[in-house]
């Protein structure tokens, strides 16, 4: 009897499951009919979905650094650049399929905005591999910020960061970020006192070094990154992951939020981490803020972006007339 009972039961909880399984697989097929962007990504080409990442990328660019790009170019065989300001003309993808090692060393701008930025709070470090912003083109730095240390520290200015002064590039609007940040971090302080720890002592800005075991320049040298205060868990090559994701669990988000609603990266966010450092890269935080999670539209790559600015319009035009 009990067996019976249990058999019946048995037979009852498949019917449901198969019913639960055939309902879902309707709802699906109902909501895929409304959701034609779905389905037109699957119908993108791999070079039409590059083309449309390209135009967002190079809005992006434009967007982040608006004083010294002055427009892209196409030429006959296809190559495709970001023309500066100086008359130097930076290439956007030299279509070669490299290694990690060999983005860092020789990345092109496509390299460069390859890895979204996760605009959002996270709980986990990122996979090693996985560092949106840590391939740097220094063409672009340069351009922007100084083509040698003379020409840096002439852009230097002092910035009232906290109670401290720090020296920061002017360009680009770099320095006045930085000071529009210590400003929120002092009043989220004024709420939150623990989090002082996390900020002071800074430990350091401007320094013309290069990346340990490298010979490429550090966004320090630009002086475009200040590291907080420092933690002996805070750097890939001091601890273990484990270490990092401890210092992780205990770091305040308030303060990432802080930096990133001003255009700077968090090192925290790279696989090879690097907690205390934060970064000036506009072109990553606008990239997420309009494009991440969107669908790849053929018939509006610019989708998600706000276009009743005359700026970002022109930028628009300008973009899809040199790669029509
Ligand atoms: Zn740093």
């Amino acid at each position: 009897m009990l067996y019976d009972d249990n058999l019946k039961g048995f037979i009852r909880m498949k019917r449901v499951l198969v019913s639960a399984v055939l309902f879902c697989i309707l709802i699906n097929a109902g909501c895929s009919k409304n959701q034609p962007e779905d389905s037109r990504i699957v119908t993108h080409s791999h070079k039409e979905k590059g083309d449309i990442v390209m135009k967002q990328n190079l809005l992006c660019l434009m967007l982040a650094y608006p004083e010294n790009i002055i427009g892209v170019e196409c030429d006959e065989n296809g190559w495709v650049y970001v023309a500066m300001k100086s008359g130097k003309r930076i290439l956007y993808d030299d279509k070669r399929t490299k290694t990690y090692d060999e983005k860092m060393e020789t990345p092109d701008l496509q390299d460069m905005m390859e890895q979204g930025y996760p605009l959002y709070d996270i709980d986990n470090l990122l996979d090693k591999g996985n560092d949106p912003g840590r391939v740097r083109v220094y063409a672009m730095l340069k351009e922007v910020y100084g083509e040698s240390r003379k020409q840096i520290e002439a852009n230097l200015v002092t910035v009232r960061f906290g109670y401290k002064n720090c020296r920061f590039n002017s360009s680009n609007k770099a320095a006045e970020s930085l000071k529009k940040a210590g400003v929120e971090l002092t009043e989220l302080i004024n709420k939150h006192k623990s989090v002082s720890a996390f900020i002071y002592p800074v430990g350091g800005t401007y320094s013309y070094r290069l990346i340990s075991g490298t010979n490429r320049l550090s966004a320090h040298s630009f002086g475009t990154a200040v590291d907080l205060s420092v933690s002996k868990y805070d750097y890939w090559k001091w601890a273990s992951r484990e270490q990092g994701q401890k210092r992780l669990d205990s770091y305040p988000k308030e303060i990432v939020r802080v930096f990133e609603n001003n255009g700077f990266i968090w090192g925290g966010k790279w696989g090879h981490f690097d907690i205390m450092h934060y970064e000036y890269r506009p072109e990553l935080i606008f990239k997420s803020r309009y494009f991440a999670g969107k669908p790849l539209s053929d018939e509006c790559w610019f989708k998600g972006i706000e276009t009743e600015d005359a700026d970002i319009k022109n930028y628009i035009q300008l973009i899809d007339k040199a790669l029509k």
